[in-house]
């Protein structure tokens, strides 16, 4: 058997067992409520059949047909010709369908305003069960069948009214006293025999003692409750004692034990009072059955309401432990992801630092011997003695040892940028002075291209302006080498000139300068605008691309936005570009006699000292040889600080070029040594150093040294700073 016929046999055994259900209760209910005027006030069979329609569905009604038909056949039949037996018949099947019917459309109702198959956890949805199982389908119901019986003629049209209100009466009571009990049981069963394929449970197995004891007690209770009110000759008015009966089934033994005492309840009650015994019985037995349903309509009402509410207030909580789990998980997950960022952070941070110190070392270790072959290629740079070739050959090392100097500059900036470390040094310099250096410095890398590089610089540019000189010349100098390294004939144009310019008082003044890089050269294509400012991105031809880092324009871009401006870009491609940008100046328009530009190469006549260079490297050490040689110094070397502090012990020095990173004891240590054992009388001491990241001089600074500058030594920078001491000497001596 398949299991669709494997379904069928089984709805059919369920119709056979609804149809003899409902026959027997209607005969049970016949004969133990009828009244000795025939009425039954309580009709149990439609309470049967409501509830097995709620639970099984609409296609048993085929139960509940012939169920009915044979349950009024025995009530109705008549047998005394064949025309009567065929009207009996008729009246009979008018009933079945009647009651049919109005089983039917009340659960079709029902179900179609309510979302749940169990109608008893709401209040909402119990009201509805009242309202259209409870009521309108036994209209129906009534309706049909009393019709058919007054077309038979079994009943007068006069009495249709009444024997209507009666029919209908009696079916309300019949739905709302067994329709809950029912549905409840059903449930029960359903839920427990679920519950037992997994665990082996028996029905009851739940209970314990102390709770049989408590139903027990408490039908004791109501039965001897509702033998005195309904069963007893006097008429002892005991039936409000039910109320709190109920209260405390409702509470302690929810929907099943309540509704199933309400069974108990209305049954005692419609049995005595049928046999005109208990509180009810009047002598008019209409109104003892008046005052019957009254009583069984407050019970059931009050149950069902309250089992409702209960329900609804315990769905309400189980949602709300629902969600504060869900909320415990989702912060135990936060907490957990707080964990792992604080975590990662941790290592980030870590790393960044590792990052930083990476970047230090390598820059220092980096720069140390690019200080030698730099170093070397200035010591030679004019010799006499090298030949035309030779010098030809220094100068591609000088080169080469540049470019060199650039990336490792390019990769430094870009890291603090990225740090967030990078800061601006504003002082006044000499505009024009400073515009024509970079001139120089692009048409001598112009070469031997023929090229036609140009500038117009406006007449009324400001003397002096004041700003971060250095980054100033790398952003123009990127721009503009730039501008000539994608032009290949053609030209490039630099112009500088006055956006407008705000008087502060007779020399200073706001100027905004525009500087503008024009050239004819390969273009860039517009799609690329924007990304040429990302680190590492070059478009075009790869030839050029190996000239250059990528970096240029994103390092570019990033100081002109710290000066408070942005680069702007247009471009054609093939047919040149124009790089500009604004800057809003602090401007003088007088010269500062004071500041000189041209080192004095020559400086140990004017100014005799005797100076020591701290430097363990021996290469650097004859570079500073040979650098200071040129400015007419002769210097003593100390290979490590321990030595500084021995050589000072045994000579006078003023001046003490230290090396920051010496073996055995390095610069810093040295420095504060030389404080603590000659104190005001210690010699003037400038750090020379590797380490250029951003916070070095600082450092060098706090450790008591009184200037600073970075390897690769320059001559110029020497002698600066020797005048520059000279200069505080002056001053507070
Ligand atoms: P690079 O070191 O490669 O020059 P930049 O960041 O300075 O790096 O420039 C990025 C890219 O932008 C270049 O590789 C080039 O493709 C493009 N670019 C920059 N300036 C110009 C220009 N004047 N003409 C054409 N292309 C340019």
């Amino acid at each position: 058997m398949n299991s669709r016929s494997k379904r069928i046999v089984m709805r059919m055994g369920w119709m056979v067992v609804l149809a003899l259900v409902y026959y027997h209760t209607s005969q049970f209910s016949r004969i133990l409520t009828a009244t000795p005027q025939d009425v039954t006030p309580v009709w149990p069979p439609d309470g049967l059949a409501t509830a097995a329609t709620l639970f099984f569905g609409y296609w048993i009604w085929p139960g509940i047909f012939f169920g009915s038909f044979l349950a009024n056949l025995w009530a109705f039949i008549n047998t005394n010709n064949s025309i009567t037996f065929i009207f009996s018949i008729l009246q009979v099947l008018g009933i079945a369908g009647g009651t049919t019917l109005g089983t039917i459309l009340g659960t079709f109702l029902l179900r179609k305003s309510i979302n749940n198959t169990y109608p008893l956890k709401r209040l909402s949805d119990v009201i509805k069960l009242l309202v259209f199982t409870g009521m309108i389908g036994p209209m129906v119901n009534a309706t049909v069948g009393i019709t058919a019986l007054t077309l038979g003629g079994k009943i007068s049209i006069s009495s249709y009214p009444h024997t209507w209100l009666t029919w209908w009466i009696s079916n309300v009571a019949g739905i709302l006293i067994f329709t809950p009990a029912l549905l409840t049981w059903g449930e029960y069963i359903k839920n427990n025999l679920r519950f037992r394929r997994t665990k082996t449970q028996f029905l009851f197995n739940k209970l314990n003692i102390w709770q049989i004891a408590e139903i027990i007690l408490l039908l004791l209770i109501v039965i001897s409750i509702c033998k005195t009110a309904f069963w007893s000759r006097y008429t002892f008015s005991l039936e409000y004692m039910i109320i709190p009966c109920l209260l405390w089934a409702v509470f302690r033994l929810g929907e099943l034990g309540s509704n199933s005492l309400i069974v108990i309840i209305a049954s005692i009650a419609v049995l005595g009072t049928v046999r005109e015994l208990g509180t009810f019985a009047r002598e008019n037995l209409n109104e003892s059955l008046i005052l019957l349903q009254y009583f069984i309509g407050v019970v059931v009402l009050t149950t069902l309401i309250l089992n409702a509410i209960l329900s609804e207030k315990q769905q309400a909580i189980a949602i709300l432990k629902t969600s504060q789990r869900q909320l415990l998980d989702n912060s135990l997950q936060l907490t957990h992801q707080n964990i792992e960022l604080a975590v990662a952070k941790r290592d980030a941070v870590a790393a960044n630092h590792a990052k930083s110190e990476f970047l230090t070392n390598m820059s220092h270790e980096l720069r140390t011997p690019l200080n030698g072959i730099l170093g070397i290629t200035q010591v030679f740079h004019n010799s006499p003695k090298l030949t035309a070739q030779e010098k030809e050959d220094i100068a591609i090392i000088q080169q080469s040892g540049l470019h060199l100097l650039t990336l490792i500059n390019d990769i430094l900036d870009i890291s603090k940028i990225e740090a967030g470390k990078m800061e601006l040094e504003y002082k006044n310099f000499k505009l024009l002075i400073f515009l024509k250096e970079i001139v120089e410095i692009c048409r001598n890398s112009l070469g031997n291209r023929i090229f036609c590089f140009n500038y117009q610089f406006s007449p009324e540019l400001p003397i002096i302006i004041n700003t971060d000189e250095k980054r100033l010349r790398q952003v123009l100098l990127n721009l503009l080498g730039n501008a000539i390294k994608f032009t290949t004939n053609g030209e490039v144009l630099f112009v500088v000139d006055i956006v407008n310019q705000v008087k502060k008082d007779d020399s200073i003044s706001f100027t905004k300068l525009k500087f503008e890089i024009i050239d004819t050269g390969v273009g860039i294509p517009p799609e690329k605008l924007t990304n040429i400012f990302l680190p590492f991105e070059q478009v075009g031809e790869t030839r050029l691309k190996s000239q250059g880092t990528g970096l240029g324009l994103a390092i570019s871009q990033r100081i002109v936005n710290m000066m408070g401006s942005k680069i702007q870009v247009s471009s054609e491609l093939g047919k040149g570009s124009n790089f500009s940008f604004e800057l809003d100046l602090e401007t003088t328009s007088k010269y500062d006699n004071k500041e000189n530009t041209n080192p004095n190469y020559n400086i140990s006549q004017k100014l005799p000292l005797n100076i020591l260079v701290a430097e363990d490297n021996l290469i650097n050490q004859k570079i500073a040889r040979k650098l200071f040689k040129k400015l007419g110094y002769d210097i003593d070397i100390a290979i490590s600080g321990y030595k500084v502090l021995e050589s000072l012990e045994t000579h006078i020095y003023d001046v003490v070029f230290m090396d920051i990173q010496m073996p055995e004891m390095d610069g810093m240590e040295a420095t504060r040594e030389i404080y603590q054992r000659w104190g005001k009388n210690r010699p003037y001491i400038i750090a020379m150093t590797a380490n250029a990241m951003t916070g070095d001089k600082e450092k060098c600074i706090a450790a008591g040294m009184d200037d600073y500058i970075s390897k690769p030594v320059k001559i110029e920078f020497i002698s600066q700073a020797i005048q520059i001491m000279q200069e505080k000497r002056q001053m507070y001596s």
